[in-house]
Order: structure tokens, then C-alpha cells, then sequence
């Protein structure tokens, strides 16, 4: 059970479900229910690069993140049109829009669902591609959404919850922590991307780069 120690339950998680949780990082076919493409040398030095700046990032907060990073197996890169799908027959509010699908994490079987395409079949450019990555990437090395209650004075009780999405129609994050995540996810494109050589020629390319970050 080597794989459960860089996680941590809280709440009444009962063993079957830490059993179940344990099944799905480990047998392959719980987990391949959508067609994957093979990322290609770039993007795997691009997933590469962007888990570095993640991790120095860490360090200069004081945080090692190596054991929360997400591993590459566990990132699928897939068409935007199928990953819409899935989601179109289990969430209502995705059918709403016509937006392409960038990204996702699947709560379900813990796998990062990144779109190599847009909606149309266009290959989406590769700081556009680094962006999405780097923000699942976030996610990975972020709690959820926690709720907290206290207990007495002195104790404080915490569980993790689901996380959140964002509503293509109004624009609006419908939970606090996919509003956090695009924050961290600016500041690092801001100034982690910005050290680092291999992302420094994204930067210019990419429109959201610093357009949101106003230093503190
Ligand atoms: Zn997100």
C-alpha cells in the first residue's frame, strides 16, 4: 500500500473506500475509459518543465511537493470532443455550453484529462497546452475544497470534499478552489514561467500570461 502514504484520508472514510480509491490508481483497467493519445517528446518535457518550476516554487515557500505531484501516468492527454462527452452524459451543466472542454481532473478515477485540440480539431498551440497543465498540475498538489469545524478550542476538524468548475456561460468559478487554483496557476505562469528558460518564449506568446497578476 506504498502509493496511500503520499495521501491522507480524513473524516469517516470508511476501508472499503480507501480500497476502492487504491484500486483505481492501480489497475489500469478501472481507469482507461477514454481513448488516449500518445503526448509526444515535447509535451512530456513540457509536463516535465512545469512540475520543476512547481516544485521550486515550493521550496521557496518552504513546502517539498515531490510525493503530491502528479505522475505523467496519471495525466491522459485526450480530443476535447470526447473528454465533452463524457462529461455531457454525467454532468447537466456541461451540455449548456458550446465551449471546449481544456482540462479536467475525473473525481471518479483520479485521472488528468488534458485536450491536445480545441473543440474544432485544431491543435491548440503549446503555451495555451502548458497553461492547462500547469493548472491541473496546481490541483494535484492542492486539497479540494476542505471544510473545517471546530470541535473545541482547541481542535479543528477538517475533510476534503469534491472539487469545483467553472460555468462557461457566465464565466463565474462555482467553487472557491478552482478560483484559488487559476489564481496560483497566473502567479506561477507570472513569475515561475518567466525564470524559466523553456517557458520564457510562452510568456510572449501567450495572451493571459501576466494580464491578471498585478504584483503584490
Ligand atoms: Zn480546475
Amino acid at each position: 500500500m506504498k502509493v496511500l502514504d503520499t495521501f491522507r484520508f480524513a473524516g469517516s472514510v470508511e476501508p472499503k473506500a480507501i480500497d476502492s480509491f487504491y484500486q483505481h490508481l492501480e489497475n489500469p483497467k478501472n481507469v482507461m475509459r477514454l481513448k488516449t493519445l500518445s503526448p509526444g517528446e515535447k509535451i512530456i518535457v513540457i509536463t516535465q518543465n512545469l512540475k520543476e518550476s512547481i516544485l521550486r516554487w515550493g521550496r521557496d515557500l518552504g513546502f517539498d511537493l515531490k510525493n503530491r505531484m502528479l505522475p505523467i501516468t496519471r495525466i491522459h492527454f485526450v480530443k476535447s470532443r470526447s473528454l465533452s462527452q463524457k462529461y455531457s452524459k454525467s454532468k447537466g451543466v456541461f451540455t449548456k455550453t458550446n465551449k471546449p472542454f481544456r482540462g479536467a481532473t475525473d473525481l471518479d478515477t483520479f485521472i488528468t484529462y488534458i485536450c491536445i485540440d480545441l473543440y474544432n480539431g485544431r491543435l491548440r498551440p503549446y503555451p495555451s497546452l502548458a497553461h492547462t497543465i500547469c493548472h491541473e498540475l496546481v490541483h494535484s498538489i492542492a486539497f479540494k475544497k476542505v471544510d473545517i469545524s471546530k470541535i473545541d478550542e482547541k481542535n479543528y476538524y477538517f475533510t476534503t470534499v469534491r472539487s469545483g468548475f467553472k460555468d462557461f456561460n457566465t464565466n463565474a468559478f462555482l467553487l472557491l478552489d478552482e478560483c484559488i487554483t487559476e489564481l496560483t496557476n497566473h502567479y506561477l505562469i507570472a513569475y515561475y514561467w518567466k525564470i524559466s528558460p523553456s517557458f520564457r518564449n510562452f510568456i510572449k506568446s501567450h495572451k493571459l500570461s501576466c494580464r491578471l497578476i498585478h504584483p503584490l
